[in-house]
């Protein structure tokens, strides 16, 4: 069996299409042009390749970004200034502090500065607490397992009565999407560093997500056959037959893996471009809330 290639790129961009038309619309009818502020902290490549990608995606879609850039330096009342700023200004419906933070900063608290109103992460801990209890609802829900859901949905994925099992317990991915699966009525398995026998607890998942940060580390043997297999690692891996000398790769291992599986994301091109597409629907939400509408 071959399984059905999720394709998060594709759907991604429909989803941006989605949003870019509702911006329009919300401007045109109303005035307001939703508004997404970045707080990066340091030169940390990566975080700043991902906050342009993050502001150039915003430009396509019509959402206004303010992007503030702090020196590495920076103190905690400099971070937490900056927030309280951008939390009094109406023209911020969403503010994202790129994590990783440098080391001398509590990350937590900065989190819990941010307004739950704006906290289009879905990192604020009273939005996480939320997503965390029956029958509450948070603001916000994060962007990347938001974004695994989503893939679920629009591929027909039924979740309600399933066999989830999640690799990875971390705030930001494996601990979220596994409180969304139980929320759609899926029964849960988290598995983490010290889980015992993961081949046969993924074994016995319907639909399985992986977020561990090893690479091609699921096997095809780990693998139900027909089981939905959402892959949000991303991880670098040496290749001398690639121009940068390495190449990007997930946590399954995807060839031998999509001949056992009945959906598959490929790595690049599945989760990630959802986690972007889900930020930039957030912020929307927050400024047609901030209006009442
Ligand atoms: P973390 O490092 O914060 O968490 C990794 C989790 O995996 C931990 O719970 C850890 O267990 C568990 N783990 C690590 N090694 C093993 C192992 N050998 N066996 C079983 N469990 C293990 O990572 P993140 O959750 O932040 O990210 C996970 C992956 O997803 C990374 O590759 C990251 O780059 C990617 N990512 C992708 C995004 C996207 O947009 N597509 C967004 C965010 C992340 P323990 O808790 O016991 O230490």
């Amino acid at each position: 069996m071959t399984a059905q290639l999720i394709d998060g790129k594709a759907t991604a961009a429909a989803i941006h299409e989605e949003i870019r038309a509702e911006v329009e619309q919300l401007k045109g009818e109303h005035g307001i042009v939703p508004g997404l502020a970045t707080v990066l902290v340091g030169e940390n490549p990566a975080s700043q390749f991902y906050v342009r990608s993050k502001q150039k995606r915003c430009a396509e879609v019509g959402i206004r970004s303010f992007g503030h850039n702090l020196p590495e330096t920076a103190s905690q009342e400099e971070v937490e200034g900056l927030v309280a700023e951008l939390n009094a200004n109406p023209e911020v419906h969403g503010i994202l502090v790129q994590l990783p933070l440098p080391k001398h900063l509590d990350e937590e608290r900065v989190l819990a500065a941010i307004g739950i109103e704006k906290d289009v992460d879905g990192f604020h801990p009273i939005n996480i607490g939320r997503l965390a209890m029956k029958g509450r609802k948070p603001m916000f829900v994060p962007c990347t397992p938001a974004g695994c859901i989503e893939l679920l949905d629009r591929y027909g994925v039924e979740i309600e009565g399933k066999e989830a099992v999640v690799l990875g317990r971390s705030n930001i991915v494996g601990l979220p999407v596994a409180m969304l699966l139980l929320h759609r009525n899926a029964t849960i398995t988290i598995c983490h560093s010290r889980t015992k026998d993961l081949p046969a607890t993924c074994r016995r998942a319907d639909i399985l997500i992986a977020a561990v940060g090893r690479p091609q580390m699921v096997k095809a043997d780990w693998v139900k056959p027909g089981a939905a297999v959402i892959d949000v690692g991303i991880n670098r891996v040496e290749d001398p037959t690639a121009k940068r000398g390495y190449r990007i790769v997930g946590d399954v291992d995807f060839e031998a893996v999509k001949e056992v599986a009945g959906y598959l994301t490929p790595v690049p091109g599945g989760v990630g471009p959802m986690t972007i597409a889900m930020l930039l629907r957030n912020t929307l939400t927050s400024a047609k809330r901030a209006a009442g509408l």
